[in-house]
């Protein structure tokens, strides 16, 4: 989200007659979007503010503000810890940068831009680079979920989804300009549509998960609605993969679930065959602790679902380790969890107190050196479980859709890297495989046809077998 946060602030500012700096030390001004969801993210944000510190000696000073979520925590109190930053934005305040910006160019300084905006419905257009084939679109803000440990509520606020219809006509806007993947973004994307009616009259179901009825009420518009419209809208024929991130699985709806069937038995034809879904314990007790709601049971029936419906679908999660009084037999029921699910990929994090939330009034009584060890542990253990799941991948064929050159040249065997060079790109079930291919032009955008030859725990190696000697970018 802060990614895409960030590239819409770029866009507004390049809009507003600003280019991009060669480096940092040349810039007249400086953004640092900062993620509050960790202290640790929290801290990474002001230190590198320090570092900037540094222009100003060396007679340098370019305008230094501070948005995202940190700024949006953080308001006018980051001023005494950094009197040389010049102005606080929040994620709410990121369509008007280009006026704070001037403002602040006119002699404004020590603002703070972190008002929620208080209007209903929620109205935004995306923005994409010629050329770009992948866009991030956020279909909804906020959150309403309040799970104990996370501030994302008290920065982003409640939740506010834009109409499938504004949405529609984003995505073919889009594609229009050469989009070919889009990630539809929410903190849960199985709330979207909550308070939209359902002008539209499209596929009117309720909703039911887990706990039985969930997401918005019947007669407003829902997540399902929106992927099966997506798939039925002429202007989006084009568009090859649907991605979304995140959803929780209190309300993970059977009927999101049909949509990772295959087409023939009513799924949506373009949804990539891919799911992160947040599990953050394996242990039912700190569930319930952490505010979430959901059991391991039906989180792990779910997933069985989805691996029948597809078993080479990718799966991914989010863990939290050492939340207050997490037990070494509970954070054990994490591992037998990761060893059920087999998952390809796993983001997890050691519990840090954010101020204001619920679980900060709680001891915060695993010791570091007891976290740090869970999460070493944790990530050893799916490491092993990574390198088989991309190892049973080698011998099949994907397709991939090229992000660029890979960042480092190993794969070029010595006497080999005349004209070649290392790509790097993803499979619809989002796992990266990196391809070797002397190309007369640029391979970024193109979906590719590669063989997997070898793998690693984090990435596939392959043989392109698609002709590369012409075509055109996406
Ligand atoms: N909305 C998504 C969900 O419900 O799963 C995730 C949102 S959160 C921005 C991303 C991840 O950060 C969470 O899934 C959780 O694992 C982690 N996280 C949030 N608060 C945390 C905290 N206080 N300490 C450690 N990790 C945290
Ligand atoms: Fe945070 Fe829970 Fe909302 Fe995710 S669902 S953003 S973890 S409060």
């Amino acid at each position: 989200m802060n990614v895409a946060d960030t590239e819409r602030m770029c866009s507004l500012l390049r809009d507003s007659g600003m280019e991009a700096a060669e480096a940092v030390e040349q810039a007249d001004l400086i953004l640092i979007n900062g993620c509050s969801v960790r202290d640790k993210a929290v801290h990474k944000a002001v230190s590198t503010l320090g570092t900037y510190q540094d222009f100003v000696t060396a007679g340098r000073k370019p305008l230094l503000g501070l948005g995202g979520c940190v700024g949006q925590m953080e308001k006018g109190t980051i001023f005494r810890r950094a009197p040389y930053l010049d102005f606080v934005f929040g994620p709410d305040a990121i369509d008007q940068i280009p006026e704070i910006v001037s403002r602040v160019q006119q002699g404004e300084r020590h603002s703070v831009y972190a008002d929620f905006d208080r209007r209903d419905d929620y109205s935004t257009e995306t923005r994409a680079l010629p050329g770009q084939a992948q866009a991030f679109v956020n279909i909804m803000k906020g959150c309403d979920k309040y799970c104990t440990y996370c501030i994302v509520p008290f920065t982003r606020g409640r939740e506010k989804s834009r109409t499938i219809s504004e949405v529609l006509d984003d995505l073919a806007k889009l594609v229009g300009q050469g989009v070919r993947e889009v990630t539809l973004l929410g903190q849960n994307v199985n709330s979207f549509g909550k308070g939209n009616p359902n002008k539209l009259g499209l596929e009117p179901r309720a909703l039911v998960g887990p706990i039985g009825r969930v997401g918005p009420e019947e007669g407003e518009e829902t997540f399902p609605m929106l992927l099966r419209a997506m798939d039925a809208d002429p202007r989006l024929a084009e568009l090859k993969r649907i991605r979304f991130t995140s959803s929780h699985p209190l309300d993970f709806s059977d009927q999101l679930l049909e949509c990772y069937a295959p087409p023939s038995e009513g799924g949506v034809a373009r949804l990539a065959p891919h799911l992160h879904l947040p599990v953050q314990s394996g242990s039912d007790r700190v569930l319930s602790k952490m505010g979430r709601k959901h059991k391991i049971e039906s989180y792990i029936a779910q997933m069985d679902r989805l691996k029948a419906l597809n078993p080479d679908v990718g799966l991914g999660t989010d863990l939290i380790v050492g939340f207050p009084t997490e037990t070494e037999e509970e954070f054990e029921e994490t591992l037998k969890l990761l060893d059920r699910v087999q998952y390809d990929t796993v983001f997890a994090f050691a519990y840090s107190p954010r101020p204001g939330t619920r679980a900060a009034k709680l001891p915060d009584d695993v010791p570091d050196e007891v976290k740090n060890r869970r999460l070493n542990q944790l990530l050893a253990h799916q490491k092993l479980i990574s390198e088989r799941r991309y190892a049973e991948r080698v011998g099949r064929r994907y397709e991939v859709l090229v992000e660029g050159s890979a960042k480092n040249d190993l794969m070029l065997r010595e006497g080999e890297s005349r004209g070649l060079r290392v790509w790097t790109g993803r499979t619809g079930c989002n796992r990266v495989v990196n391809f070797r291919a002397g190309a007369p032009r640029s391979l970024t955008g193109r979906f590719l046809e590669v063989e997997i030859t070898d793998s690693s725990p984090i990435a596939l190696t392959g043989n392109l077998l698609s002709d590369v000697s012409e075509g055109s970018s996406a």
